[in-house]
């Protein structure tokens, strides 16, 4: 069995969208092919952590230290401490050139625009800060936990004190287009909520996305304990998957991306000596799914017609001549649980039909102890599907 690093969020996403391709990341270590747009966000990063680190508050800021965090304006700076100080213009410029890096870049053309964009989005966010004064209490902040078992860590890029004493966790993102859905849905934020919550007293009252080019901080609410449930159940099953070394390629758009195609037994090409006979393999493989098909078709049409016949003189048994063909009913249930969903969560009742499989439905339908006409409107979003088919039984000698 494998040792399991701490899962960062980024580790985790590439685990769920493909574990060979983590294996090669974080077992194997090959490195990846640098590229213009993740060497744009570490800069941009470097420069906003260089940018506000100036500006947080030291005091109190862990649990347990007992001493309550002070504003920027009744900050004095303590013994040690440098007075929060801003960055002029020009500094955070000379910072952005010095931290700058044409690593990836896939012209001179795409590295000059995105260093003319990153230099907008510089002017632009000292401004907004200088505008808008957070609280900061930590950048760029290395932060790890034990959650329920499992190891998890990450750098959460700004922590602000909110104005009623809690904590807003700000996560930066350079890229293109950004929503309201991006943050609300972010596993990411949720996974920094969860760190922040382990390792500081006070609660986290707001989770930001904040969209550089547009300079919009994308505020969404702290997650609820049944969101953070279900992803710590995805984290579970890759922690239990890592564990296993369970590294099967799972192909998909993704792949696009991926540095490792020429090791992924997906993409690797047929060894020129067994070309043609693995071709006339296919070829067979081919003619035979073709033929599959035209025998399902004709099987369907064949029952149908039996069906009909069955229907029309009301019969469920016809001999043929060597089995006869039995006609069997199955009946199954369906519920549409949207508009009733909020009724349940109103009632406290959401947990009882949690996966919405029809069985959990049925069950709460028929319990005498929930609400009548609650049951009633359940039980009207059913519906009721029946399904015929038949099998061949030996015909009596
Ligand atoms: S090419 Fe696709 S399937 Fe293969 S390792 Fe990369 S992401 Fe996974």
């Amino acid at each position: 069995m494998a040792s399991v690093p701490a899962l960062s969020y980024s580790s985790f996403r590439t685990y769920e969208e493909c574990p060979l391709r983590w294996r090669f990341l974080y077992v194997d270590r090959l490195p990846e092919a640098p590229r213009g747009y993740f060497t744009f966000g570490r800069v941009i990063h470097s420069v906003l952590e260089e940018l506000v680190a100036p500006l947080v508050v030291p005091a109190g800021k862990r649990a347990g230290e007992n001493d309550r965090q002070r504003t920027l304006d009744e900050w004095h700076p303590a013994p040690g401490h440098a007075a929060p100080r801003w960055m002029t213009e020009e500094e955070m410029l000379r910072a952005y050139d010095t931290a700058w890096s044409s690593e990836g870049y896939t012209s001179a053309e795409e590295e000059s625009r995105y260093r003319a964009l990153g230099r907008e989005i510089l002017l632009g966010y000292l401004d907004a800060l200088r505008r808008e004064r957070p609280l900061p209490v930590a950048v760029e902040e290395h932060l790890e936990a034990r959650w329920d078992g499992i190891p998890v860590h990450g750098y959460v890029d700004r922590i602000d004190r909110t104005p009623a004493g809690g904590l807003e966790v700000v996560d930066y993102k350079t890229s293109r287009d950004l929503s309201n859905e991006d943050a609300r849905d972010s596993d990411q934020l949720s996974l920094y909520q969860v760190l922040v919550e382990n390792n500081y007293a006070e609660p986290v009252e707001g989770l930001t996305l904040y969209h550089l080019r547009s300079l919009t901080p994308l505020r969404s609410a702290p997650r609820e304990r049944s969101t953070l449930v279900g992803l710590h159940d995805r984290l579970g099953v890759a922690l239990d998957g890592i564990r296993a070394e369970a590294f099967e390629p799972t192909p998909g758009r993704h792949c696009a991306r991926c540095d490792f195609r020429d090791r992924c037994p997906e993409f690797r090409s047929v060894p020129p000596a067994e070309g043609a006979r693995l071709r006339t393999l296919v070829d067979r493989f081919e003619s035979l799914r073709a033929e599959e098909n035209r025998l399902e078709t004709e099987l369907r049409r064949t029952a149908e017609e039996l069906h009909r016949a069955a229907e029309e003189l009301g019969i469920h048994r016809v001999p043929g001549s060597r089995s006869v063909a039995v006609r069997r009913r199955e009946e199954a249930w369906q519920f549409s649980l949207d508009p009733v969903r909020p009724l349940l969560e109103r009632s406290g009742l959401a947990s009882r039909v949690g996966s919405g499989t029809p069985e959990e439905v049925r069950r709460l339908v028929r319990d005498p102890t929930v609400d009548a006409e609650l049951r009633r409107k359940v039980a009207e979003t059913g519906a009721r599907r029946v399904k015929w088919y038949w099998e061949l039984e030996d015909a009596a000698p």
